[in-house]
């Protein structure tokens, strides 16, 4: 039987632009070619622990020098990821080797995992530059000669270059070389490198992958079984897997930002009832300290469709993140219990239009309709 698709059906189209917001004046830490690899802002999760990655991935060859993009005083440390899943916790453990004279400093480090030193840099503002994956004998002498005290570097000074790393990072084969640089500023805010750093190139929109709703806090899509479109009651929440990319290499990010409005058909057309306001905007993690509270809360672990299982996953074999639009803002922090309370909404059709920014102010939108009787 042929169905006749009234005119409301017809989905917002998708659409894009391109533009070059004007991003931050330093200069990158990297002066040869790079790959952004991973945002603070992206979901993570080795081991079952998820947690926002918290710091900028730039991948370059091992042995690429790095440059402070900033002066301030310096701090050296050696670290361990200290993280578990009961009780939730991911963070470093990190031991100064501030005190120690030149020649206890070059023995303690060598005994230490080559990977896991972090260069520190306090700027004027008291914001905690971290520049992680140092190899430690390439830390200049002359720096480390000197008593901690009077430890500076000058923006672009060399602090050191890029050790090894053995692993590769979905969808590259080559080896994942990088620093890991994270900026915490004095009162423990996580703050966006990206912002403060000069534009990079980026010519393509996030790609909003999929969109579904689910009964508050489920994993099963809502599917529309008899009709074209699901009919919903009571509280939902509308969840969107969507991912970046970036001009500068191959790897898989999440969005800047994510932004969501309610329209309804009335009076013959499509009307905003609810004005595009921000779901997330990663000028700052919406958290300080511990990187995995609230994550749960912004990410959906797993949505179930006709069966099949789509997953947030952000490990070095795979890197895709499903977003929880209906628990929280920017303002009001996330939640996993908040929702979209349809119970209030007259009954019709609506229409949840999101939108997906990328740092280059790139844009996609997706939509998703839904009726209540
Ligand atoms: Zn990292």
């Amino acid at each position: 039987m042929q169905k006749i698709v009234p005119a409301f059906l017809i989905l917002f189209e998708f659409f894009f632009c391109f533009c070059r917001c004007s991003a931050g004046e330093l200069n990158w830490p990297i002066k040869e070619h790079f790959s952004i690899a991973a945002h603070f802002s992206d979901y993570q999760n080795y081991a079952d622990i998820p947690y926002w990655h918290g710091g900028i991935d730039l991948v370059a060859p091992s042995g690429t020098e790095v440059f402070s993009p900033v002066s301030g005083e310096v701090k050296i440390y050696s670290y361990k990821i200290d993280a578990s899943r009961n009780p939730r916790k991911f963070g470093y453990l990190r031991t100064d080797y501030g005190s120690l004279s030149y020649n206890e400093f070059y023995k303690n480090l060598d005994s230490t995992e080559e990977r896991y030193i972090e260069v520190s840099i306090i700027d004027k503002w008291k914001n905690n530059w971290m520049f992680r994956h140092i190899a430690h004998k390439t830390i200049p002498a002359a720096l480390i000669s000197l008593p901690q005290s009077v430890r500076r570097v000058s923006s672009g000074d060399l602090i050191g270059k890029i050790t090894r790393w053995n692993d590769t990072v979905y969808p590259s084969l080559q080896t994942y070389h990088h620093i890991h640089l994270e900026i915490v500023d004095k009162n423990g805010v996580y703050l966006n490198p990206a912002k403060l750093m000069k534009p990079f190139l980026d010519s393509e929109p996030p790609l909003i992958k999929k969109i579904w709703i689910t009964e508050n806090e489920s994993e099963n899509a809502i599917l529309s079984h008899h009709a074209p479109i699901p009919s919903v009651k009571g509280k939902i929440d509308i969840l969107a897997q969507i991912e970046d990319t970036n001009d500068t290499g191959c790897y898989i990010t999440g969005p800047y930002m994510i932004k969501m409005a309610l329209s309804k058909f009335q009076n013959e057309k499509w009307e905003y009832i609810e004005q595009f306001r921000d779901i997330v905007k990663f000028d700052v993690l919406p958290v300080t300290g511990d990187r995995t509270k609230m994550v749960e809360a912004l990410y959906k672990d797993r949505v179930i469709e006709k069966g099949k299982t789509f997953r947030s996953e952000g490990n070095s074999k795979l890197r895709t993140a499903i977003y929880n639009l209906t628990n929280g803002t920017p303002d009001k922090g996330y939640y996993p219990d908040n929702s979209l309370d349809t119970s209030s909404l007259a009954p019709g059709h609506y229409c949840a239009v999101i939108e997906a920014y990328d740092i280059g102010g790139n844009i996609s939108t997706g939509t998703i309709l839904f009726k209540k009787e």
